[in-house]
């Protein structure tokens, strides 16, 4: 159906149009709006997606309501069957996906590799579902038995962004399908193309046709997703000021929703924490993805006297290899974007200790060197605000408890973490930050499977995490059936 993606470098490959999957189908998205896909190292465009409209949902649901009816009476085991073929494919087709991965958004092959391999971690907890998800059932009373059964909705929908094309449909679809629903995926329009591959790689390992239909496109087809009554469920990642508009719009239709947001990640840092381990791994918080991440450090809060550490952080920021070590930022707005932050801090009396505004890569593209600023205060921007880019504000406090209330402060909650040697400095962190994913001594305290995703405050609306259990739980309903076969000759109220 789609063939394989033949980039295996960073030399610039083009690729076939981003168009809709339905019923198994490549079809044309029935819009008149028509983008380039921008391979963002290069700046080139890669390929085009035309944006789908309210008329294409009505499309896929239809479809996807043909293909649920037979699919829900499948055993699930049945169903996971499919999850391990499409693990294999994935692991199989390992270096078309990192490269597709690093071409259309821009990470270094390292960084699209281990975005890959998470997915397939992701991927394998639904293969697990049928072990976990076990009925639980009880002899509540004498001769009577309670049974939890859980049901898929029916269609439900997922809503992407753009800086883990691969991952994040993965944190929703082995639940979602192990469930017994089918699913319609909204890719971000700016890298719609990794949906594809997944739709190849689902249809190759036995999926029926219908399970999983694409819709490309941006606002009028999440707005139709989020208002279809055809649609049980939706979930969303993406910034909070989209997640809280789609949160609202999914949920004042009845449908169950749970909307993750954007961040603002502070890392804690102390005289006693281990110089090495920090430095390495503040660089490669606030770095990684070209900071593109919902977990990147953002904010270093810096106790007391901690200048080796800072001193050691500017090295190796320093030595940074533009396209080596960090790959492009998104798009050319996004370079404004970030740019915009750092010329702003450094008006406000920011020192720029590493500035990476006009770095340039190998070839072309948009790029914004690692960037380092010190001296920032809260109320900065780039104090408070989402940069969403290689650029670390460090803030400078005297006591712990006043980075605890700055950390409290910030209206985001997706990860915080605190570097010490002290366990008791460490513990108290854990404690006080207001974060759904802590660190201790690690600045990307992703949760890996089968600990969900999920943070707190304005990065995420709805209630539970996104993936583990809270996932099967999101894209499932309970039924409770309690049966009594015989009369008891002990007869009372509850038997
Ligand atoms: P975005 O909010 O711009 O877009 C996300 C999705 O929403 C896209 O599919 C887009 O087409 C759609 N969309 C955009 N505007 C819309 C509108 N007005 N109405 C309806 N739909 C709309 O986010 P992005 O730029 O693609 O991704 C970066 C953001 O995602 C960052 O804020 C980042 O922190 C966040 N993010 C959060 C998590 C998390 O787990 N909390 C994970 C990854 C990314």
């Amino acid at each position: 159906m789609i063939p394989a993606f033949n980039g295996r470098s960073n030399d610039f490959a083009s690729y076939i149009p981003a168009d809709n999957v339905i019923d198994g189908q490549i079809v044309k998205p029935s819009g008149t709006t028509t983008v380039d896909i921008l391979n963002p190292r290069h700046g080139k465009a890669m390929s085009t997606v035309t944006f789908g409209t309210a008329a294409d949902v009505d499309t896929a649901v239809a479809s996807a309501q043909k293909a649920f009816s037979d699919w829900k009476t499948w055993p699930i085991r049945e169903r996971s069957q499919i999850l391990y073929k499409a693990r294999d494919i994935m692991l199989r087709d390992l270096e078309e996906l990192t490269w597709l991965l690093s071409h259309e958004n821009g990470k270094t092959y390292g960084e699209s590799k281990a975005e890959v391999l998470k997915g397939i971690e992701c991927l394998e907890y639904g293969c697990s579902l049928p072990n976990l998800a076990a009925n639980e059932s009880l002899e509540v009373s004498r001769g009577v038995n309670c049974e939890m059964r859980y049901e898929p909705l029916g269609v439900v929908a997922g809503v992407t962004p753009f800086n883990f094309p691969f991952m994040v449909p993965l944190w929703m679809l082995p639940q979602a399908l192990a469930g017994g629903n089918a699913f319609i995926l909204k890719p971000s329009e700016v890298v719609p193309l990794s949906a594809l591959k997944l739709a190849a790689i689902f249809q190759e390992a036995g999926l029926p046709d219908g399970l999983l239909n694409i819709v490309q496109g941006g606002q009028e087809v999440v707005e139709a997703l989020c208002d279809h009554p055809g649609i049980a469920a939706l979930g969303f990642v993406g910034s909070t000021r989209v997640a809280k508009i789609v949160y609202g719009r999914a949920a004042a239709t009845g449908k169950r929703a749970l909307a993750l947001g954007g961040a603002k990640n502070h890392l804690i840092v102390v005289p006693d924490a281990d110089v090495k381990l920090t430095t390495e791994n503040v660089v490669a918080s606030f770095s990684g993805c070209a900071g593109q991440r919902c977990m990147a450090a953002s904010v270093l809060l810096a106790v007391g006297d901690v200048d080796p550490i800072i001193d050691a952080v500017k090295a190796k920021t320093e030595a940074m290899v533009l396209g080596e070590h960090m790959g492009p930022v998104i798009s050319q707005a996004a370079m404004e974007r970030i740019n915009g932050y750092i010329d702003d801090a450094e008006k406000r009396g920011a020192t720029v200790l590493v500035d990476g505004r006009g770095a340039a890569g190998p070839d072309g593209g948009y790029w914004v060197g690692p960037t380092l600023l010190d001296n920032v205060s809260p109320d900065m921007p780039a104090g408070c605000e989402e940069i969403f880019g290689p650029v670390l504000s460090i803030i400078r406090v005297d006591t712990l408890e006043q980075a605890f209330t700055l950390e409290n402060n910030s209206a985001y909650g997706n990860a915080a973490a605190i570097y010490t040697t002290s366990g008791h400095v460490a513990k108290l962190a854990m404690e006080r930050v207001s974060a759904g994913m802590c660190g201790v001594n690690i600045g990307v305290p992703v949760p890996r499977e089968p600990f969900g995703f999920g943070g707190w405050n304005d990065s995420k609306f709805g209630h539970g995490n996104m993936t583990g259990w809270d996932g099967f739980r999101f894209w499932t309903r309970p039924r409770k059936v309690t049966s009594k076969w015989a009369l008891q000759k002990d007869w009372n109220w509850m038997a």
